[in-house]
Parts: C-alpha cells; sequence; structure tokens
C-alpha cells in the first residue's frame, strides 16, 4: 500500500496518517520530520537541510526528494508507507513517479470554514508544548495547561491572516496536485469536515480494498 495523503491544512491528513498507520503497520513519512531527523543525524544532506532553514529559506525540491528517496529504501516501508505532506509540487511528484510506483492517492476535502475553524481554535501551552484545541481538546480551564498549569497561547501560524496565507500558498502550489493525481486514475477523495472518526470510516473501505489486491 503506497499512499499518498493530499489535503490542506487542518484538513485532517496527518491524523488519519497516524491511525492508518497503526492499523495497518506502516509507516507515515512527513517531510518536516525527515528534515528534523536529517539535521539530528549531521548527514551531508542533513547539513544543507540545516542552513537552509536557518536562513529561513524554503528546502528546494531536489533536497526535499533526495531525502524521500534514502527514506524510502529503508526496510520498513516493504509493505508500504503513507507519504503526508509530499509531495507538495508537481516537480515533486514527477520525481516521485520516477522512481516510485504509487497505489492510490488520497485527498481529504473540507470548505475553508471548517479549515479556518479547526486552525484558528488550536492552542499551546508555553511551558510544555501541549497542543489544545478550543473544539475538539479543551483544557479544563480555560487559557490554562492541564497538565502543567502553563498558560497557553496561539502560535503565530494559527493566527487568522496566517491561516489565510497558508491555505493560499496551498491551493497555488499543492492544489494542482489532485488534477495530477486524477489524471493518472489514482485519486480517491473523503470528505473530512466532520469529525476524525467519519473520516476514518470513509478511508477503511478504500484501503481494504487495496488491500485485497
Ligand atoms: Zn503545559
Amino acid at each position: 500500500m503506497n499512499l499518498i495523503f493530499l489535503g490542506a491544512p487542518g484538513a485532517g491528513k496527518g491524523t488519519l496518517a497516524g491511525i492508518v498507520s497503526r492499523e495497518y503497520g506502516i509507516p507515515q513519512i512527513s517531510t518536516g520530520d525527515l528534515f528534523r531527523e536529517a539535521v539530528k543525524d549531521g548527514t551531508e544532506l542533513g547539513r544543507k537541510v540545516k542552513g537552509i532553514m536557518e536562513r529561513g529559506e524554503l528546502v528546494p525540491d531536489e533536497l526535499t526528494v533526495a531525502l524521500v528517496r534514502g527514506r524510502l529504501e529503508r526496510p520498513d516501508t516493504a509493505r508500504g508507507y503513507i507519504m503526508d505532506g509530499f509531495p507538495r509540487t508537481i516537480p515533486q511528484a514527477r520525481a516521485l513517479d520516477g522512481f516510485q510506483r504509487i497505489d492510490t492517492a488520497i485527498n481529504f476535502r473540507s470548505d475553508d470554514a471548517v479549515l479556518i475553524r479547526r486552525l484558528s481554535g488550536r492552542r499551546v501551552c508555553r511551558v510544555c508544548g501541549a497542543i489544545y484545541h478550543v473544539d475538539n481538546i479543551p483544557p479544563k480551564v480555560e487559557g490554562v495547561c492541564d497538565r502543567c498549569g502553563g498558560q497557553l497561547y496561539i502560535r503565530d501560524d494559527d493566527r487568522i491572516e496566517s491561516i489565510r496565507n497558508r491555505l493560499r500558498v496551498y491551493r497555488e502550489q499543492t492544489e494542482p496536485l489532485i488534477a495530477y493525481y486524477r489524471g493518472l486514475g489514482l485519486l480517491r477523495e473523503i470528505d473530512s469536515s466532520r469529525s476524525v472518526d467519519d473520516s476514518a470510516a470513509q478511508l477503511r473501505p478504500i484501503l481494504e480494498s487495496l488491500r485485497g489486491r
């Protein structure tokens, strides 16, 4: 099961990728994790990534693809994997096609209003980093961390202007991937505007049909 999860920020693809990873015993691969791991390991690629991130620049496609390629050579991907947040652009998707056979790309669809509500409700503890959500995982006392009593705040990324910007970048760069995978006959779509359980329920028959092949 070589899977790609597509969807806007807040569409829930990371959460669902985690669930599928546990249920099917296949790894969830995110470029954010790969970047952090490479930097920590101090490999040649890692040193390049570190410099780029320290300058606040975007990691170029070539480097990102090289890291993903290395990751896919590890034995834990033998039965499949879930790509969460990669490919992000058409050139990345084309590069991936050069060395991998993708079974299905699943697009998690939600209205902007739902995405904005989800992203803007996120609260983070200043002290221990615990994550809350005003609707889904509210703290017992508003503005206070359950675990450590620290103050909760809204990350700059989760402020409304930043959210609108993230959604705009997504539409421009990543949404063309939906048409790309549709053109290859590999696209499946899920309505992820309701609960995580609801999305998981839509996902299962798709995954079962792949496993049955
Ligand atoms: Zn805390």
